[in-house]
């Protein structure tokens, strides 16, 4: 896989060394079980696969090299780059501006920009309208383009089908710029609408079946299907894509959902006409993370560790899986762990941070799980470490 040109102060030579070895000794990454590190006390078990993905790695590299290149220019970022604030923080600080926040609403109005400015695009790329917008405004967009290839595949996937007649439906979170993107991408081909979770599959699957009015569709689901779209017709062939970041149990669960619905309606010999049979469009990063995650439960540890951006996907369905088997903590720096005895952490669930105190496990030996998600740096991980072995390992 390629090699990028990140800053040194996102890298870890302790993580590094690890990760190098376990790469060596399994070059086609067939062992997911995760890297026992002992330190005097403490036992941390690593993930097999944690922090910076291809595509945060290649989004680094252009927006270092979009400053590098600009000096004096104004230089924007769309929307945040990637969902880790350590790093949007450091392109801002370096004189970076958001456009757009991370649900689309204006931060820098249109009229600030001009097309002389430098504007990059966003790891999770961004709507044919943003485009066309930019575009118009006489900037180039291809120039300083960090929408992740794996992003890029679903686009194409969305496109293919749309062309064979499908219609798309993304299992997506529908507020994410990905998904937003994807659903921009997709609805230029066929009709689409994003759903959520099993639960929102079954309720379409009634609209397709004729149990549910037309008009539960466009309460239901407003705000998330394409222009024109009419549930009588367009629920007839389908197809499933999802954002890149989903839990791949549960596309994998509304996948077959639809279709085993389908086969009811029409029969197993007939299915594909109706549906589109196609593999997950979850990306590698995601599904490597997820197996490491895995394998993590199959272990005995006092408590779970997971870093990242609060609003970052792929973090919080690692949070997700780990909260099934252990007292899982999900923080986003060093500096959430308060003291040996309290800990502030993000609640996925209530969506706000908290304060537990005696978070650590009163024991001699305490085996702590460790993982983060694809856009969080290895430097922050190994603070983290660094925590915990100040405060406990002793
Ligand atoms: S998580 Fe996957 S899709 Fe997202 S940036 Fe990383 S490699 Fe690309």
């Amino acid at each position: 896989m390629k090699k990028f040109d990140i800053p040194t102060q996102y890298r870890s030579n302790f993580i590094k060394e690890f990760k190098a070895k376990r790469k060596a000794e399994d070059p086609r990454k067939k062992d997911f079980s995760p890297t026992s590190v002992k330190f005097l006390r403490i036992e941390m078990l690593y993930a097999r696969h944690f922090g910076f993905c291809y595509g945060v790695e290649n989004a680094i590299e252009i927006s270092y090299k979009a400053i590098q290149e600009n000096k004096g220019k104004n230089i924007f970022l769309l929307s945040q780059m990637i969902h880790n604030p350590h790093v949007n923080q450091d392109l801002q600080d370096l004189g970076v501006r958001f456009i757009l926040d991370t649900y689309g609403n204006q931060i820098t109005p249109w009229s600030k920009v001009t097309k002389n400015d430098v504007v990059i695009i966003p790891a999770f790329g961004t709507t044919i309208e943003i485009e066309q917008r930019l575009e118009k405004m006489g900037l180039d967009i291809q120039k300083y383009n960090t929408t992740c290839p794996f992003v890029e595949k679903v686009w194409k996937t969305s496109k293919k089908l749309g062309q064979q007649d499908y219609t798309i439906i993304i299992h997506g979170k529908h507020k994410h710029e990905e998904t937003r993107a994807t659903f921009s991408h997709s609805s230029a081909y066929s009709a689409s609408v994003v759903i959520k979770d099993i639960k929102e599959a079954k309720v379409l699957a009634e609209i397709m079946r004729g149990k549910r009015p037309s008009d539960d569709f466009h309460a239901l689901f407003k705000g998330r299907y394409s222009e024109g779209f009419n549930p009588r017709e367009d629920l007839n062939r389908i197809g499933v894509v999802n954002q890149t970041t989903m839990l791949a149990t549960e596309t994998a669960e509304i996948a077959e959902f639809f279709k085993q619905t389908i086969i009811e309606q029409h029969g197993s010999e007939d299915y594909k006409t109706y549906f589109a049979d196609t593999r997950d469009t979850l990306c590698y990063a995601t599904n490597d993370n997820q197996k490491s995650t895995l394998e993590l439960l199959k272990q005995q540890a006092d408590i779970a560790i997971v870093v990242g951006g609060y609003n970052s996907s792929n973090t919080t369905h690692l949070v997700e899986l780990c909260e099934e088997q252990f007292n899982t903590f999900f923080i986003s720096s060093a500096t959430d762990i308060l003291s040996a005895n309290r800990i502030q952490h993000f609640d996925i669930h209530e969506k706000k941070t908290k304060i537990t105190e005696q978070y650590f496990p009163d024991k001699k030996h305490p085996r702590v799980i460790m993982t983060s998600g694809a856009s969080c740096p290895d430097s922050v991980m190994q603070e983290v470490t660094d925590k915990i072995l100040s405060l406990h390992d002793f």
